[in-house]
C-alpha cells in the first residue's frame, strides 16, 4: 500500500459477551505511514477490538476490512498471510532459545502463535536452505530493531524492553504492511520506550500502518499520529493526540474511571 492508504478499517464492530458490550458500534481507520494509538479505560475492550481486527475472534456484527478485503469471521492466519503482524500484551517467547533462533521460529509459525508454546526444542524440520534463508532474515529483523549485538543471548535474559524488541523483529519477518501491538511500552523503563518509539517511528516514516494500544499517555503523545479514545466499548474520541489530551469527555473518562 502507498502512503497515506486505507491498509484496515473496522466498520461498526460490536462484540457481544453474554450481555457485556465489550466493543460497541466502533469504526476505524489506519492508513499507510501512520501511527494510530487506541486508548482507553482498562476494560474498555481495547484487547477485544484487536482480537477482532486480527481474526483472532469474530463480531458479533460490523465488517473487518484488510487491504480491501472483507476479512469478518476470515482465521487470523489469513490476514496473516496478508501483512498483518501483531504482538501479544505478554511476551511469547522461548526463553532458553536464543533471540536468532525466537525470532525465526516465530516467523516460520507465523499466524499460527498457538503453536509456539508446545514446540519448544522441537526441530522445524526445514532443508538446510530454507533454514539458511530464514536465520539470514531473522539476523536482518534484528538488526533493524536495534538487537543486532543479542542475536544468541539466550531471549530469556534479555531486559523486558530488548523482550518486546524481540517480538517486534518476530512480526517483521513476515513483511506485513501493518503492524497490531497490544501494550508494548507496558513496564518498560523511560530509555527503553524511548528506543521503542524511535524503532516504531523509523518503521511508520518507512510507510507501515501502526495501531498500537497504549497506557502511557507521554508514550502515546510523543509517537501517535492520531488517537481514538474508547470507553465502555464506545469510541468517544478520535483526531491528532494534543486535541484528544484536552477532550473534556476524554478527561472525564479517565478521572472518573
Ligand atoms: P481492555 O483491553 O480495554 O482492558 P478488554 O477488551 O480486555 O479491555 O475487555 C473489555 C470487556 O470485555 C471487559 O469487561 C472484559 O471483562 C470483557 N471480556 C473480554 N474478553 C472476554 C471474554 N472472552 N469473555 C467474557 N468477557 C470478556
Ligand atoms: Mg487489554
Amino acid at each position: 500500500p502507498a502512503r497515506g492508504d486505507v491498509v484496515l478499517e473496522a466498520r461498526g464492530l460490536t462484540r457481544r459477551f453474554g450481555g457485556l458490550v465489550a466493543n460497541d458500534g466502533v469504526s476505524l481507520a489506519v492508513r499507510a505511514g501512520e501511527v494510530l494509538a487506541l486508548i482507553g479505560p482498562n476494560g474498555a475492550g481495547k484487547s477485544t477490538l484487536f482480537n477482532l481486527l486480527s481474526g483472532v475472534d469474530d463480531p458479533s456484527s460490523g465488517r473487518v476490512v484488510f487491504r480491501g478485503r472483507d476479512m469478518t469471521g476470515r482465521p487470523s492466519r489469513e490476514s496473516a498471510a496478508l501483512g498483518l503482524g501483531r504482538t501479544f500484551q505478554h511476551v511469547r517467547l522461548l526463553p532458553q532459545m536464543n533471540v536468532l533462533d525466537n525470532i525465526a521460529i516465530g516467523a516460520h509459525l507465523r499466524g499460527r502463535p498457538g503453536l509456539l508454546a508446545g514446540l519448544c526444542g522441537a526441530a522445524l524440520r526445514l532443508d538446510r536452505a530454507a533454514e539458511r534463508r530464514l536465520l539470514a532474515e531473522a539476523a536482518r529483523q534484528a538488526r533493524r530493531v536495534g538487537l543486532g549485538d543479542d542475536l544468541h543471548a539466550p531471549a530469556g535474559a534479555l531486559p523486558l524492553g530488548r523482550q518486546r524488541m524481540l517480538e517486534i523483529a518476530r512480526a517483521l519477518c513476515a513483511d506485513p504492511c501493518l503492524l497490531l501491538l497490544d501494550e508494548p511500552a507496558a513496564g518498560l523503563r523511560h530509555l527503553e520506550k524511548r528506543a521503542l518509539a524511535q524503532v516504531l517511528a523509523g518503521l511508520r516514516d518507512e510507510g507501515m500502518a501502526i495501531l498500537l494500544v497504549e497506557h502511557d499517555m507521554d508514550f502515546v503523545m510523543g509517537l501517535a499520529d492520531r488517537v481514538v479514545v474508547l470507553e465502555f466499548g464506545r469510541k468517544i474520541a478520535e483526531g491528532p493526540p494534543e486535541r484528544v489530551q484536552n477532550d473534556p469527555r476524554v478527561l472525564e473518562a479517565y478521572l472518573g474511571g
